[in-house]
């Protein structure tokens, strides 16, 4: 499984602006809520671009065994695009760990 993608990572569009995502926190790593793919696809950008970046259009990672609340969790590589271009995750991704 690869690494989840939290709320402490950072999605941003081609132009460096946030994307914004309200994930539901069922499941947390590292003190952060793990996003569900559905979340980082429904997140809300404000894009300065002439021709901006609308929404986030497709999202290719997405694990097959994680689930929260029955939606697949979001993992690395995350493969995201908005309609205009790649999005970006700083830092990339983070370890799931369970004690
Ligand atoms: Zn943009």
């Amino acid at each position: 499984m690869g690494d989840v993608i939290t709320s402490a990572v950072q999605l941003a569009c081609p132009h460096k602006a946030p994307i914004a995502t309200v994930p539901a926190g069922k499941l947390t790593a590292s003190s952060s809520p793990v996003l569900q793919a559905a979340e980082v696809q429904s997140g809300t950008l404000s894009c300065p671009a002439d021709k901006p970046c609308l929404k986030v259009a497709s999202v290719g990672g997405s694990s097959a065994k994680l689930t929260i609340g029955g939606s697949p969790a979001a993992i690395s590589p995350l493969d995201a695009a908005t309609n205009i271009g790649p999005v970006s995750t700083v830092p990339a991704a983070v370890k799931l760990k369970a004690s």
